[in-house]
Formats: structure tokens, sequence, C-alpha cells
């Protein structure tokens, strides 16, 4: 099985910068759609120095897969086993995002409609989902526990030993606004509602991402800018970990 790693981070943290020290760090944030997680936690490794995990990429990924190889969505078992076979490397690298599925670089492909529109029938498929847990519990592993990684399930399910747990939250409107920008405008803003909330919805039903589990710090980023938040995420961390950024 192709172990899914490609770690491509170059510089590593000179004398005295944020996370200078080789001592594991392990980051686990969680959070809906348009929180805004992922360039969130993207900043967060740069001031700490760590590498980052998109779980959401990997999703995003083996629907790509499954989509491009014909796979009925509704077969459990067929999309259990393109999840053990689907060839992905994926980067750790929080300034340069890295996806490739069997040679082609899908970094693009992933993040258009008709991934979103799929990927909830992937992620909830509870065969599926316990090899990709496996695989950035390896990926973790191999970063040699100094990460940032995000996505649904990492307090609880993929590193609910993290030495820092956050649930990043933000409410409907300022989540729909988020989407509305990174989409492009918002045009249709029932139908951006409908998608944002319809794909929250069924993913719920398989991870808890709304209500922080014990120990695990809520941020609530509706009315903070990105660079606030990220404050807010580097205080928490340096709070439960006792590391400086
Ligand atoms: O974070 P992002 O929107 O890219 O995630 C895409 C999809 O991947 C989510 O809608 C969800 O279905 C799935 N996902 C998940 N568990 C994670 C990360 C993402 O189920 N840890």
């Amino acid at each position: 099985m192709n172990t899914g790693t490609n770690t491509a981070r170059s510089a590593a943290p000179g004398p005295g910068a944020p996370g200078a020290t080789d001592r594991p760090l392990v980051v686990a944030i969680d959070g809906p759609s348009g929180s805004g997680k992922s360039s969130v936690s993207k900043e967060v490794a740069r001031r700490f120095g760590l590498a980052y995990l998109d779980t959401g990429a990997m999703y995003r990924a083996l629907t790509w897969w499954c989509l491009d190889r014909q796979v009925d969505l509704a077969d459990g078992d067929a999309v259990a086993a393109a999840a053990r076979d689907f060839p992905l490397a994926q980067g750790t690298d929080p300034d340069r995002e890295l996806v490739f599925v069997g040679g082609t670089d899908v970094g693009v492909e992933i993040r258009g409609a008709r991934v979103t529109e799929a990927v909830s029938a992937v992620a909830t498929n509870p065969a599926a989902r316990a090899v990709l847990v496996a695989r950035q519990q390896e990926i973790i592993a191999d970063a040699g526990r100094r990460i940032v990684a995000e996505g649904r399930d990492i307090t609880t399910v993929v590193a609910p030993d993290a030495d820092a747990r956050i649930l990043l939250t933000a409410d409907e409107r300022a989540r729909m606004a988020r989407r509305g920008l990174q989409i492009g405008g918002v045009e249709d803003a029932e139908r951006l509602r409908a998608q944002v909330v319809g794909r929250d919805a069924k993913d719920s039903t398989v991870v808890n991402f709304t209500e922080a589990a014990d120990g695990v710090v809520t941020i609530d980023s509706s009315e903070l800018t990105v660079e606030q938040t990220v404050q807010a995420v580097v205080d928490a961390v340096v709070r439960a970990a006792g590391r400086t950024a």
C-alpha cells in the first residue's frame, strides 16, 4: 500500500524562531466548512514551524478517485475497497499544497463542485474512514509528531492525544460570507446556503464537529479577522502545550 506520504517541507526554523525545538507538538483543529480552518491552520503551522495536514483534501482526493474510476458511491464495499487501493501522495508543507493521485495532480479538481457535491457520500462510509484515519495517523507519525492537522474528527478520533485540541466555529452568516468569497461572489445565496448547510448536515451524521469534546478548546471566529483568529489559536496552543510561538 502506498502510504501517501510525501513531505515536501523546506526551511527548518532557525534558532530562536517559532518552533525551533524538535519536541513533538501536535495541534488538532476541527470545525465545519467556512470556519476558516484551512487558512488559519496553515498560518499556525508556519508560526510554530510545523508540518500541515489537510485531511479534507484526503477525503476529496478519494472522492476524485472514485468518480474517475466510476465507482458507485452508493456501494459501500466498493468505496471502502477504493480507499484501500488509492495511490495518494499528499504533501505536508503549509506553503505548498501537493495532492497527487496515481501521478495526477488533483489539487484544483478536488476543490471543484463535482467533488464537493459527492464528498459526503465517501466521508460517511465507516470502512473508508477507518482506512483514511490510519493514513492520517501515519502522516502525523512520519512528521515526527510536529504537525497541525485539521478536519472534522482530528480532536476526537485521529489525534485525541494531541498537545493542543481546538474546535474552530463560526456562525452561519460568517461561514456563508467566507464560502461566498471563496467561490467568487455570492450570486445565489440560497443555493450556497443549501450546499454548505447540506454538506455539514450529512457530514455530522458520522462525526460530531459542532460541539467540543472534553478537553477541546472552542474558538468562535464569527467576529474575528483571520489574523485575530490565528492569534487566538496560537494563544490556545501556548496555553495547552506550554510552548511559545
Ligand atoms: O474541509 P473540507 O471542506 O475540505 O472537507 C471536505 C469533506 O471531507 C467534508 O465535507 C467531510 O465530508 C470530509 N471530511 C471528514 N473528516 C475530516 C475531514 C474532512 O469527513 N477529518
